[in-house]
C-alpha cells in the first residue's frame, strides 16, 4: 500500500479524522458504525488517540491499538496510531509499535504526552524518554521506514515551552530526527496558522503541515477542550458564541460557517495540502463542513460480504 506521506505530497487535497478510543463496548459498536460511515466520504486516514490503559473487552491490549486495528483490518480505512512514551520505557514502547507494526498499522504518531499535573519535578521512566524527539529517534533506529512518522506542532507554542521560538526549534528536531509531517493543535484563526508555517519554514522545517481543527460545537465542550489544551479562545468567538449556549444548534450552525470560513482562506492562500478534524467521536459538523468545502466524496457503498455471494448465488441460479 502506497504511504500516506506521499499521498499527502500528491497535490490532491485531502482530509483525515481524529478519533479517541471508546470506553464501553457499546460505545465500540458505535465507532466503528461511524468509521463505515465516514469511510464513505473518502478520508486520507483516521487516527487514533493513545490512552495506554484499559479496554472494553478486559484484555492486556490497550483500547487505542485494539480501535486501531479494528478501523484498518475491519473498516478498511488507512490508520495513524498515536502513542506517547512519557511514562513508558523503551521496552514497552518497542512492545507496543511491534504489535503495532503485526497488525499492519503503518503509521504512528509519535508524542511525548502530558506530564503528570501533580509531578513538579516529573522525569521519564529509567530507560525511557524525555521528548517526542527521543521518541521519534528510536522509532526510525528500531524499525527504519516500516512507519511513517508524524509529529504534534503548536501554532502558538507549546504550552510548557520556554517561548514560542523555543518551541519551534524543538519541533526542528523532531523533523530532523525522522517525522514525516506534522499536525498542528487546534487554533481559531487561519492568520494564526498562516504565521505558524512561515515561521516554521524561515526555519527549515519542509515537512507538510496539516491543520489540525475542532469544529466548535457546544459551548461546553468548547470551555472544556480549551482548558484541557491550555488555549485562548479569541474575543469575537466569544462573543459570537456566549449568546448561543444553551441552543446547541446555533452553536453548531456557527462552528461549521467558522471552520469552512477559515479552512477556505488558508486553501486559498496555499498553505495547507489537507485538514486534519478532531472529530471528538462526533460527525455531523465535520461531514457538513468537508461537503461545504467540496472534500467529501461519497464513495459507492461498499456491499457486506454476505450480500455478494447472495448475489452471486441468486444470480447462478438464474443462468
Ligand atoms: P514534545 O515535542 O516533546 O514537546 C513537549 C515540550 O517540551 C514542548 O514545550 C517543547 O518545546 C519542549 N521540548 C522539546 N524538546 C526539548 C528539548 N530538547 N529541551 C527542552 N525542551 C524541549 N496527548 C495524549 O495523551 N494522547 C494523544 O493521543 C494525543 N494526541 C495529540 C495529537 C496532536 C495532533 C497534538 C497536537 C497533541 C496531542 N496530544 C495527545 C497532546 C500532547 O501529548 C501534549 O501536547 C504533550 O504535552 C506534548 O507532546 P509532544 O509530543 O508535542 O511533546
Amino acid at each position: 500500500m502506497e504511504k500516506i506521506n506521499n499521498k499527502i505530497q500528491a497535490g490532491e487535497k485531502f482530509f483525515s479524522l481524529e478519533f479517541f478510543p471508546p470506553r464501553t463496548k457499546e460505545g465500540a459498536v458505535n465507532l466503528l458504525a461511524r468509521f463505515d460511515r465516514m469511510r464513505l466520504g473518502g478520508p486520507l486516514f483516521c487516527d487514533v488517540t493513545w490512552h495506554a490503559a484499559g479496554n472494553p473487552t478486559g484484555d492486556t491490549e490497550t483500547s487505542s491499538m485494539t480501535i486501531a486495528s479494528a478501523c484498518l483490518n475491519y473498516c478498511g480505512i488507512e490508520t495513524m496510531l498515536h502513542i506517547t512514551c512519557v511514562s513508558m520505557t523503551k521496552e514497552e514502547i518497542t512492545k507496543h509499535l511491534n504489535r503495532a507494526k503485526q497488525l499492519g498499522i503503518r503509521n504512528i504518531l509519535a508524542l511525548r504526552g502530558d506530564v503528570p499535573i501533580e509531578a513538579d519535578d516529573w522525569a521519564p521512566p529509567k530507560n525511557g524518554f524525555q521528548f517526542g524527539t527521543d521518541l521519534v529517534q528510536h522509532i526510525r533506529q528500531t524499525f527504519g521506514n516500516a512507519f511513517t512518522i508524524c509529529v504534534a506542532g503548536y501554532p502558538t507554542g507549546h504550552p510548557d515551552a520556554e517561548s514560542y521560538e523555543d518551541d519551534l526549534i524543538h519541533l526542528k528536531e523532531k523533523v530532523d530526527a525522522g517525522a514525516d509531517f506534522i499536525i498542528t493543535q487546534l487554533f481559531f484563526r487561519a492568520e494564526t496558522f498562516i504565521k505558524f508555517v512561515n515561521d516554521c519554514r524561515a526555519i527549515g522545517i519542509e515537512v507538510p503541515i496539516i491543520p489540525g481543527i475542532m469544529p466548535i460545537q457546544s459551548y461546553d465542550s468548547l470551555r472544556h477542550i480549551v482548558k484541557l489544551s491550555k488555549l485562548e479562545v479569541p474575543e469575537e468567538i466569544m462573543n459570537a458564541v456566549h449568546p448561543l449556549k444553551d441552543n446547541d444548534e446555533a452553536i453548531r450552525n456557527y462552528g461549521v460557517q467558522q471552520a469552512v470560513d477559515m479552512m477556505k482562506e488558508i486553501f486559498d492562500k496555499g498553505f495547507a495540502p489537507g485538514v486534519h478534524f478532531y472529530t471528538l467521536n462526533r460527525e455531523v459538523a465535520t461531514t457538513e463542513i468537508l461537503k461545504r468545502l467540496g472534500l467529501w466524496v461519497c464513495e459507492p457503498r461498499r456491499p457486506l460480504p454476505w450480500r455478494l455471494a447472495a448475489n452471486a448465488k441468486r444470480s447462478n441460479e438464474s443462468v
